[in-house]
């Protein structure tokens, strides 16, 4: 599944679920006071649901956002002292992001962490 990330657009939904459910049953209502029509209590209804429908989206969209993020910590946490492999004899720290780690050091120059050994027997090939 792709990696939700809401930042750009959650202002958005929120301000489309906000028009929906207060701006415009609000001024339909406003209009309602000069103006009593059924047509206009039924727009009234039907925006209000479909507000209460975007939120529910978004809140169910956020709970699935925040699982992925908690996931990806997780993961982060457990490779943090771990060198990634950039080629060419180079590696990546995985707690800092120094380019410059080299297969023999022990330790990142930058942050300092101490790389773990990755045990190599564990790895079993099919
Ligand atoms: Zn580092």
């Amino acid at each position: 599944m792709k990696k939700i990330n809401s930042i750009g657009y959650g202002g958005k939904i929120l301000g489309c679920a906000t028009i929906f459910t207060l701006v415009i049953p609000g001024i339909m209502q406003i209009i309602m006071f000069a103006y009593k029509s059924r047509i206009l209590a039924a727009c009234v209804k039907i925006s209000f649901g479909i507000g209460i429908s975007i939120i529910v989206f978004f809140i169910g969209l956020l709970a699935v956002e925040f699982h992925q993020d908690k996931r990806m910590n997780i993961y982060y946490e457990t490779k943090k002292d771990e060198k990634l492999v950039l080629g060419r004899g180079l590696y990546e720290c995985q707690a800092c992001g120094n380019r410059g780690v080299k297969s023999e050091d022990k330790y990142c120059s930058v942050c300092g962490i101490l790389f773990k050994e990755k045990d190599e027997s564990n790895e079993t090939n099919p």
